[in-house]
């Protein structure tokens, strides 16, 4: 991790993770929670210890709040607060059972908030236009996030983007994100290319991962193209797994 200038303007500098740092505490986060408390480290994390693992890192979880006046497809929010641990609500929309699977990339995105982002509230007091009390849940600390920008932002909000590329890394950790792509290309017989979406495979290897990680299509195809196993075009390259 460096330190670079913030352009966004929340911070004089924040912290920037190469992929494969994040893929690495990411990991290390779900890989010691469940060694805690199982004493074995498989897959899919269930919901429920999702919802654990935030409780366990926030003054107040709500994981079904009505959010609908905070604004069009906001579906969780972090509030961060100095001296004390953030607050995480999660839209009651996604209580459904149908969008478990959103439900868990919010939660995984929300946590990323909470787990990486929080500090940087306790070391620096965020610019404030407004004179605000220190108690409140002021809005510049309110990190609102949408439906959009879960799994995938735009770089130019860094949080944003390195909370939706946290939750997949936190629900398809890489070492077993590769085993489970290995194994998918061994047992069908695929050779050991990269899929491009128009492939045959394509569609069959998302399902395959999906099914692994509980994990949707979306969240499941962005991730597998941030790691190189899937691309746009049809243009096909040899790749080592072991990467
Ligand atoms: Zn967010």
């Amino acid at each position: 991790m460096i330190w670079v200038n913030d352009k966004t303007g929340r911070f004089k500098k924040r912290p920037h993770y190469s992929p494969e740092e994040l893929d690495f505490e990411c990991e290390k986060q779900i890989e010691i929670f469940l060694e805690n408390k199982y004493q074995r480290y498989e897959l899919p994390i269930i919901t429920k210890d999702l919802t654990i693992l935030i409780e366990q890192n926030t003054e107040n979880f709500d994981s079904c709040c009505d959010l609908s006046e905070e604004g069009d497809d906001v579906e969780g929010i972090t509030y961060f607060g100095k001296n004390k641990k953030p607050v995480v609500k999660i839209s009651s929309r996604l209580q459904e059972v149908f969008l478990e699977n959103r439900l868990r990339t919010t939660l995984t995105h929300e946590f990323f908030h909470v787990k990486f982002h929080d500090f940087l509230y306790q070391i620096e007091e965020p610019p404030s236009l407004f004179d605000l009390q220190s108690n409140s849940l002021s809005s510049e600390n309110t990190h609102k996030c949408k439906r959009d920008n879960i799994i995938k932002a735009s770089e130019k909000d860094w949080m944003e983007w390195q909370a939706g590329y946290g939750c997949g890394a936190f629900l398809m950790p890489i070492s077993k994100l590769k085993k489970v792509v290995h194994d998918f290309r061994t047992n069908f017989k695929i050779p050991f290319e990269i899929s491009s979406l128009d492939s045959p495979y394509c569609q069959l290897l998302i399902f395959f991962v999906a099914q692994q990680f509980q994990t949707s299509d979306e969240a499941t195809k962005v991730r597998l193209m941030q790691k190189g196993f899937i691309i746009e075009n049809s243009v096909q390259k040899s790749i080592s797994l072991t990467q």
